[in-house]
């Protein structure tokens, strides 16, 4: 009898446990088990290719019907016109800047330099680099059919984009294709919720083949990383987002940074920005006296399409992937990734971990090796806390521009610490 009370009591540690740490415990165990086994941990690898080929099997169906779903949801930007114009150019604007930071840092600090990993999956080496107008050209699918068969995901952007905008216009003669895409993006993301349950087997076979290859020396770069990500968050928000709050906004940028700190730690323990919804449009309206109409409607529309932290993340995952299998980028490549982590983010979801899904995206554009996401994927969490914090602030900073433009931010609250210290 023991033993079964055992067996349940484990298997039910195991199953309770966040995914995040059963990650990090698949990571731990496989840079142990690399080290213990030498090179013969290359008899783990194909744990790891598996979890690869079921991301791969992912991206194409999912980023075409989130993107369609993603632009059809935004119904509401044509009766709000003009705000939904302005808070989508912030959005897309800030979020571009946002990955030319990760892509800076990743270029100064090189967190991948030194690595030579190998890359064993020759599909993935890196195309040759076309040249700029080549790639704008190209971003048009003469055939939409054999851009999703070939998954070429800047076409499929492209014609999901296209897609999505007139599924819109048509109204509701098109409500059926809508509620379509709606369910099987719905099933998309319970796919991507059942192979992201394969992860932590996948990073344990990967990381074990990583460590049994390269010794320890993988674990110097990914404290880079994170520092790197780290460092450009904190760059984006108090640089940046204030840098825009008094310049555009000619507000105090201090109020703006206290008026943050609750859906900022919400976003950093809860690693999704549509959970941490309710905190930031509280915050928005209660500390920062953005209007109702503004916030309702803003706020929502930026945690389903801005994702500047993510963005940044991706910059420097991009960069250390390629620094550690020794690909050079070219100028065109840096494009490429602004451009494709943009688009994406348009269909990236507010949940934990969405940003690694999507980083599995712009490696297959830029032709960078997949096996990169496992390394990443180990330290995933870290960085989730902190693209997530960017994404929220970044959400409440537009909100903000785009109040005080319409004459929709009360003064009176956004400045009240100010009127409170003074005396009455
Ligand atoms: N967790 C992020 C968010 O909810 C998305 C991501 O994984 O980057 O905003």
């Amino acid at each position: 009898m023991q033993p079964t009370v055992k067996n349940e009591s484990r298997s039910g540690f195991w199953s309770d446990l966040a995914l995040w740490k059963k990650i990090l415990i698949g990571m731990v165990l496989g840079v142990a088990a690399g080290a213990i086994m030498g090179p013969d941990a290359e008899l783990l690898k194909p744990i790891g290719t598996l979890f690869i080929n079921a991301i791969k099997m992912l991206i194409v169906p999912l980023v075409f019907c989130s993107l369609v779903v993603g632009v059809t949801s935004m119904q509401d930007t044509r009766k709000m016109g003009r705000i939904g114009i302005k808070a989508i150019i912030l959005y897309l604007g800030t979020t571009a800047i946002a990955i030319s930071i990760g892509l800076g840092l990743g270029t100064v600090l090189t967190p991948g330099e030194g690595l030579n990993m190998v890359i064993t999956d020759s599909s993935a080496v890196g195309k040759e680099a076309p040249t700029l107008v080549q790639t704008l050209l190209n971003m048009i699918p003469k055939n939409p059919v054999s851009a999703l068969a070939a998954g070429n995901i800047l076409q499929i952007i492209v014609f999901a984009l296209g897609l999505g905008i007139s599924l819109t216009l048509c109204g509701e003669k098109a409500e059926p294709a809508i509620r379509l895409f709606e369910s099987l993006a719905e099933g998309m993301y319970k796919l991507t919720g059942l192979v992201m349950k394969l992860a932590p087997y996948g990073v344990f076979g990967l990381m074990a083949w990583v460590a049994g290859k390269y010794g320890m020396d993988i674990l110097l770069p990914l404290i880079k990383v994170i520092v790197a990500v780290y460092i450009g968050c904190l760059i984006h928000v108090l640089v940046f987002y204030t840098g825009l709050i008094s310049t555009l906004g000619r507000l105090n940028p201090v109020r703006y940074l206290k008026g943050l700190l609750n859906p900022a730690v919400v976003a950093f323990t809860t690693t999704s920005s549509s959970g941490t919804l309710p905190a930031t449009i509280k915050a928005s309206q209660e500390e920062m006296g953005v209007s109702k109409s503004i916030s309702s409607f803003v706020l929502p529309l930026g945690a389903t399409i801005n994702m500047d932290g993510t963005a940044l993340y991706q910059g420097v995952c991009a960069l250390f992937i390629a620094q550690a299998f020794g690909i050079d980028l070219a100028f065109s490549d840096y494009l490429l990734i602004i451009m494709t982590s943009t688009l994406a983010s348009v269909g990236t979801a507010g949940v934990p971990g969405a940003g690694l899904i999507m980083l599995s995206l712009v490696l297959t554009t830029v032709g960078l090796p997949i096996e990169g996401l496992a390394i990443v994927a180990g330290i995933d969490r870290i960085l989730d806390m902190a693209r997530t914090s960017v994404n929220v602030c970044g959400d409440l900073m537009v909100s903000i521009l785009v109040a005080k433009s319409e004459n929709e931010l009360d003064g009176s609250i956004y400045n009240q610490t100010s009127s409170h210290t003074k005396p009455e």
